[in-house]
Parts: structure tokens; sequence; C-alpha cells
């Protein structure tokens, strides 16, 4: 941490910024660690940027949550296997299905299949599942269901999955050890290395606001994020929950968050950058926030109705009690509201990152 001498003033690192130049610690920390009136400056160049490389369209990605069965641990999770509090769900294959079906007539290209780490979806479940959706649908499929190896990310990959999110959460060996009690740092960062090779569209991401994290553990993250060549970025605020061992932390801001979103899309001007849903359960409109500063992309439920609830990874999640079709209102709703547009197609990566 020595190098806090070489830190750039904001409106120095707000230029280095919008030069393109390689993310390092001594333009990234004064944006990160900024104060209010410059964020506000912050927000609006990467706005700016954002616009003039993938315009005002927001992709839609219709959020299928098919199982809260976990067999991890992490700290800061609803869903962690000694919260005996949640009530545990598994959608059946022809449940899934069913979802899918739902998302594609509302109009939605693209699902994000996510869940717990749960052992009863295997190599073979899964890929049968993928195919189906893609025999039936001409939808994208990203599924986001934790760490695997290999060799089943690529069965799952030619059984048709386009794209895979495996947030790294945070880049720090000492907080990312304390946090993960079932997982290594290095076989994460592998998982994601193997995911990029076998050819997936690659999404990782994020937690802002971790106990004991800094701003210089936040450049750190974005400058190995680049590294690894991540095209699809969510950040999003820690919301501490009641039944886990960080219950009486303070957890991640709205505005740490925003500074986060902004400063990724000055480093990354193509990613897809969502306005996360833990972005908008914290604040009313966290998510138009995030839409302002640099995001593109949102992430609407799914998941029928009866198990919203018990997806329960932080407390207050918002649409817990909206069915898929309100959901797709709201949202639509909301983009108008702030002059943008709902993007047409699958929302392929834009510009393909290779490191
Ligand atoms: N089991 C999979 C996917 C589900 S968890 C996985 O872990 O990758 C999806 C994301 O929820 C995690 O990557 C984590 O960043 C986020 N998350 C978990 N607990 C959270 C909390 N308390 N506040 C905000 N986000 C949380
Ligand atoms: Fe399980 Fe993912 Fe939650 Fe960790 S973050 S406990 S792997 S659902």
């Amino acid at each position: 941490m020595s190098d806090t001498a070489n830190y750039l003033s904001f409106n120095e690192a707000l230029q280095e910024g919008l030069k393109g130049s390689k993310p390092e610690r001594r333009w990234l920390v004064p944006l990160l660690d900024c104060n209010e009136d410059d964020a506000q400056e912050l927000y609006k160049a990467a706005d700016k940027v954002r616009d003039a490389h993938i315009g005002p369209g927001i992709h839609l990605r219709a959020l299928i949550e098919f199982s809260n069965y976990c067999k991890k641990n992490c700290f800061y999770c609803g869903l962690r296997r000694d919260n005996k509090d949640v009530e545990r769900y598994r959608m059946s294959p022809d449940e899934i299905l069913d979802a899918v079906r739902d998302a594609y007539r509302l109009g939605y290209r693209t699902v994000v299949m996510q869940s717990g780490e749960d052992p009863w979806f295997t190599e073979d479940r899964l890929a049968d599942i993928i195919r189906r959706i893609k025999a039936e649908f001409d939808i994208a499929i990203t599924i986001s269901i934790g760490e695997r190896n290999e060799e089943t990310y690529r069965v799952w990959k030619e059984a048709g999955a386009d794209r895979s999110l495996v947030r790294i959460e945070t880049t720090n060996p000492e907080l990312f050890k304390k946090f993960h009690p079932d997982d290594d740092l290095q076989e994460r960062m592998e998982c994601l290395r193997n995911l990029k090779k076998l050819g997936y569209q690659l999404g990782s991401g994020v937690l802002v606001g971790l106990p004991g994290q800094t701003p210089e553990m936040l450049a750190d993250d974005v400058i190995w994020l680049h590294e690894l060549g991540a095209e699809m970025i969510g950040v999003g605020p820690f919301i501490p929950h009641p039944g886990t061992p960080l219950k009486d932390n303070t957890g991640g801001t709205v505005e740490k968050t925003l500074r986060l979103v902004a400063v990724l899309r000055l480093v990354f001007p193509f990613a897809h950058l969502p306005a996360t849903t833990a972005m908008g359960s914290l604040h009313p409109l966290g998510r138009e926030k995030a839409l302002k500063a640099g995001a593109n992309v949102m992430m609407p439920n799914v998941t029928p109705i009866k198990y919203r609830a018990d997806y329960e990874i932080y407390p207050g999640k918002i649409c817990t009690g909206d069915d898929a079709a309100h959901c797709r209102g709201c949202i639509t709703g909301r983009i108008e509201a702030i002059g943008r547009t709902i993007a047409d197609g699958k929302g392929d990566v834009i510009r393909k990152n290779t490191p």
C-alpha cells in the first residue's frame, strides 16, 4: 500500500480513464475513493462513454432462480448451507422449461439460470435441460451455478450454454479466504480462465463493501478482471443477511458501488454491465442510478412466484411478490422514464475482450 504517493488527482485520474489507459491503482483508486462532487462528474463521464460505445439500448436478461440448495457456506450469503431458516426448493426440469417459455413469450432472448451450488444438477441433468431449452427456443443461455470442473463446463458449452457468470467476489487473498470457507481463490481464478478458454462469453463481478475491503482492493479487482478479459461484469453492494455470520456488519453502499460501475465503464467501454437487483434493493432508484453511471443491462426476474421469496441471498430483495409479466412492465417503464430504450436481440458480447 506504499504507492499512495503515486496517486493522481481526481481530474488527472479521470483523464487517464477517458484515454483508455491501462488500469493501474494510481488512477483507479482516486476515482473509486473520490468525494461526492467529483463522483457526479465521474458518473457523467462514464455515461458518455457508454453512450458513445454502445448507445442507449438496455439489454434485458430473464433471471430464473432454479434452486436455492447450496452445499457451500459463503459467509455473506443467505443461501449458505448452515442457514437452516431457508425453505429449500428445486425446480424440476419441466418447471424450468415452463419458466423459459414464459420468458420467451414476454420477449426475452436471454435467460440466466442461477442457483446455489446444488449437486442434484449433475453434469448430465443440466446438459439435458440446456439441450431441451435450445431445441425449443432461439434464446441465449447464461449459467450462473458456481464452480464446476472444466470438463463439466465443456459438456454444458457443447450442450448449448452460451455464457457463464461466476463472480470472483474479491481478488484479495485474505478477504477471499475469510469469507469462503469452501473455496480457494486460485481455483476460482482458474475456473474463470477455463471458462474463457472454453469459449463462453465470460461474466464475473465483485461484491462491494465486504468487511475490511479497501478502494485499493477494488482497484486490484478491476485490474484482475481486465487481465482475465471479462465481458460482462456484475457488481453489487454486499447486504448483510441476518442468517449469516456477517449479520452485524455494515454492508456496501449505493455510492461506493456506483463509483465502481463508472470506473468499470471507463476500463471496459464495450462490456455488459448490469444495474444489479442489489442496487435496487438498497435504494428505490438504485438501478436507475447505475444505468446513468455506465450500466447497460437489467435482469428482471421470471422465477415462478411461489419460489421467489425463498431465494433470499440478501434481505430486502425487491420484486419477490411480482410475477414475470409485472416485472417486464415495471422494467420497461423504468427504462423509458430515464430516456433509454430496450435493446433488441440476444445481447451477445459487443466486442470480444481477449487479454
Ligand atoms: N451460487 C452461485 C450463484 C448464486 S449467488 C455463485 O455463488 O456463484 C450469486 C451472487 O450473489 C454471488 O456471486 C454474490 O456476489 C451475491 N451475493 C451473495 N450474498 C450476497 C449478499 N449478502 N449481498 C449481496 N450480494 C450477495
Ligand atoms: Fe452458495 Fe453462491 Fe450463496 Fe456461496 S454465494 S452460499 S455458492 S449461493
